[in-house]
């Protein structure tokens, strides 16, 4: 892999959340590469770099190997191969953040929680894994599909699978359930995000579906057929899957 492709497959939200840094609605963020008292740092998630403003700081504008080589005080070589280590993370795998500003019974929800909880809930759930199957998800750990268990504390989802809907910045802000029995479906309270993610600058074509589920049956269509379609486009990139 190419520096350059690896880049091209590496986005800076990623690589942000990876270490647990989030920038403000604006891109802005504390630096982490100098005692920051003023956020400094700006993100542009269309270059897919960072640049800190400030003189004092040892950075100025830093791509994505640039970031993991200050973050890990490393060489560059070392930071490649952590940055190829980050491109083959599925996204279910990212941390999970507890929204903020978000409404009193989503917050009340804990997505944060739920989530993380539903990953692991599903592996020991014969019902749902089957239900994954019948709905043409066999990848379903990889598509980041939970399951919320029938006997949890709060109602909302309960006997859904779940899957994460995702802000500009790769946050989890909601949650879409479908029942494994019966028709129901749910998003929790105030609604917003994509699945699995904000399209990045990357993306070449983009495909909307008319619901989640949708979406998330389309990696079935990513065979050698789909794919020669145009051989250009690297279908695994349109949903963010990494090879
Ligand atoms: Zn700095």
């Amino acid at each position: 892999m190419t520096i350059p492709a690896i880049k091209a497959a590496l986005s800076i939200a990623q690589v942000l959340a990876h270490y647990g840094l989030e920038p403000g609605p604006t891109g802005s963020m504390t630096c982490p590469f100098h005692d920051d008292k003023s956020a400094s740092m700006k993100v542009y998630h269309d270059t897919n770099t960072a640049y800190c403003f400030a003189g004092s700081c040892e950075v100025n504008s830093v791509d994505v190997i640039d970031f993991i080589m200050h973050m890990e005080k490393c060489d560059k070589r070392a930071a490649i191969l952590k940055a190829k280590e980050l491109i083959g993370i599925p996204l279910s795998n990212l941390p999970v953040r507890p929204p903020k500003g978000e409404t009193d019974q989503a917050k009340a929800l804990d997505i944060g929680t739920i989530y993380p909880a539903s990953l692991e809930a599903i592996k020991k759930h014969a019902a749902a894994k089957a239900y994954c199957l019948e709905r043409g998800l066999k990848y379903w750990d990889f598509l980041g599909v939970g399951y919320k268990s029938r006997k949890t504390k709060d109602k909302w989802g309960r006997g859904c699978i779940l899957l994460p809907l995702r802000d500009e910045r790769g946050k989890i802000v909601s949650l879409y359930g479908r029942a494994i029995k019966g028709p129901g479906h749910y998003y929790t309270a105030g609604r917003k995000g994509l699945y699995p993610h904000y399209p990045d600058h990357t993306t070449k074509t983009l495909i909307l579906t008319g619901s989640v589920l949708d979406a998330v049956r389309i990696p079935e269509l990513l065979t050698p057929s789909f794919r020669s379609i145009d051989p250009h486009v690297d279908n695994s990139r349109l949903l963010g899957l990494r090879r």
